[in-house]
């Protein structure tokens, strides 16, 4: 999640980028590696192969994206929207910054080009590469969701590496629908940052600018998880 609070990430890279960067990456090494991430306190990897329309439409020259997901801290997601409630997001924010830079110099170190995509470059949205991954889903309350969580905050890192396991079909499509039959965010938005058809209205949400997270609180795959949430709507359909 991009929020205005969030101040800009000092460069922390150790390791210049190969001169000749390697384009294979190997099964084991990728394990290693997301074995890494994971002990990094990210919960899970995705991954973006961006098309040719989408290079020209943002009009950027990257192909593979990396997605690193951390979950954003309950403790911190429960507090009402507060000063002090941006300020620890931010820190949040910089700490899976600083371990993106680790990260990406790994990369580095072993031969491939890996670059932080900078996350509060407005040019783009991290937001749309994100949708690319057919990993994510974006939930009527805006929220750009994998299934790790709702609550989720993530770092892209762009690489030459062109054989990542990409994923072509996007398993997550129902909850849009399962959206349209709940709208619990609607009812609990304190702002009224929803029109009558329940469109969600950016300019009402107070989450970029306060921390407001009241919408996340009380949504089901918050409470209860992805897993658990498709199994009632599977049953909801049956
Ligand atoms: S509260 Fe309901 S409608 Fe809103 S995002 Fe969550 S599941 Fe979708
Ligand atoms: S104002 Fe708060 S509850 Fe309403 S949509 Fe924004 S984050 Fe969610």
């Amino acid at each position: 999640m991009r929020l205005r609070y969030h101040q800009p990430i000092p460069n922390f890279y150790n390791q210049e980028n190969p001169h000749h960067p390697n384009n294979l990456i190997s099964n084991d090494f990728l394990q290693e590696f997301a074995d890494i991430v994971i002990a990094s306190r990210f919960v899970g990897l995705s991954f973006s192969k961006l098309s040719e329309d989408f290079k020209k439409e943002w009009d950027i020259d990257w192909d593979n994206i990396i997605i690193l997901k951390y979950l954003m801290s309950e403790d911190i997601l429960k507090m009402e929207p507060s000063d002090e409630k941006c300020k620890l997001m931010d820190e949040e924010f910089q700490e899976f910054g600083a371990k993106t830079f680790a990260l990406a110099d790994i990369l580095r170190e072993n031969g491939f080009k890996a670059d932080l995509i900078n996350p509060l470059d407005d040019r783009v949205s991290l937001r749309a590469i994100a949708m690319q991954s057919n990993d994510a889903v974006i939930t009527r309350s805006n929220m750009c969701m994998f299934k790790e969580g709702l609550n989720l905050g993530f770092f892209m890192i762009q690489t030459s590496i062109e054989n990542l396991p990409f994923k072509t079909e996007n398993e997550l499509k129902w909850v849009e629908d399962y959206c349209s039959t709940c709208g619990v965010c609607i009812d609990r938005c304190p702002e009224k940052a929803f029109d009558e058809n329940g469109k969600f209205l950016r300019k009402l949400c107070t989450a970029h600018r306060e921390g407001c997270s009241r919408c996340i609180n009380f949504c089901p795959f918050y409470k209860r998880g992805y897993e658990k949430v498709k199994k009632r709507y599977g049953r909801m359909k049956k």
